[in-house]
């Protein structure tokens, strides 16, 4: 269900004006979470039905360029996400998704079905059993592979992204990051924002300073095509 809306964004597509919606689900309950409120009481939030996003897009069509799917996790919504994105789409605005990369059937569907048209998949950490501790559960690594490989397979724009959260990134795990998805288009590195993290010991974090990080970029550039700093600089 969709619970909250940004009318106008400029950060939320590289380049383009969009739409943003919040998916009130997710299945991962990641440490660091900015949107923890509305997935553990989305009753604070009232549903957003069809009937208000299309009387709030159609005014905006001939400057808004697309619709961003957020949340949450939009996936988790298996079967709405298809009518959302045809009902989108048919009004002739382009569709990205972003997701954590954990519904790689649906995610090859939606392509196939050319119903979306730029996806950002996060990668949180090493493919490994540090993957839970930075996606506060278990996570299916094999799916998060195949979502993967999927996207660099896929007819489609895309990017990977790495949030850099102190504990988990570092310029070893980025190298062990790169490894795993080597050769990618696109992979953006994101700073960190402490505030309003999900639990309280990652709200004390203090984001990595720019001195790391553009070593943590000179390292993912050995490993995407493009590589980019999201976020401020500190
Ligand atoms: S995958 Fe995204 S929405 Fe889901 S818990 Fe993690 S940060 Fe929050």
């Amino acid at each position: 269900m969709i619970r909250s809306m940004i009318e106008t964004s400029l950060v939320d597509w590289d380049g383009k004006l969009t739409t943003v919606l919040f998916f009130d689900k997710c299945n991962f309950m990641c440490p660091f979470c900015q949107n923890w409120e509305l997935l553990l009481h989305p009753e604070r939030f009232p549903p957003i039905d069809w009937s208000q996003i299309k009387k709030t897009l159609l005014p905006k069509k001939s400057w808004i360029d697309g619709v961003v799917l957020t949340g949450g996790e939009p996936l988790v919504y298996e079967t709405e996400i298809f009518d959302i994105c045809r009902k989108i789409t048919n009004l002739e605005f382009l569709v990205k998704i972003d997701t954590n990369g954990a519904y790689p059937g649906t995610l090859q569907e939606l392509i196939g079905k050319d119903l979306v048209d730029y996806v950002a998949m996060d990668i949180k950490a090493p493919l490994d059993d540090r993957y839970d501790q930075a996606a506060g559960t278990k996570v299916d690594l094999q799916a998060i592979k195949r979502s993967v490989q999927i996207l660099k397979d896929a007819k489609i724009d895309y990017e990977f992204r790495t949030t850099c959260v102190p504990g988990i990134i570092n310029e070893q795990t980025i190298a062990e990051i790169g490894e795993q998805i080597k050769e990618a288009k696109r992979w953006f590195l994101q700073q960190y924002v402490p505030v309003n993290a999900y639990k309280k010991e990652y709200r004390d974090l203090h984001a990595i300073p720019s001195p790391i990080t553009n070593k943590l970029l000179r390292i993912a550039e050995k490993f995407a095509a493009e590589v980019k700093w999201r976020g401020k600089e500190i």
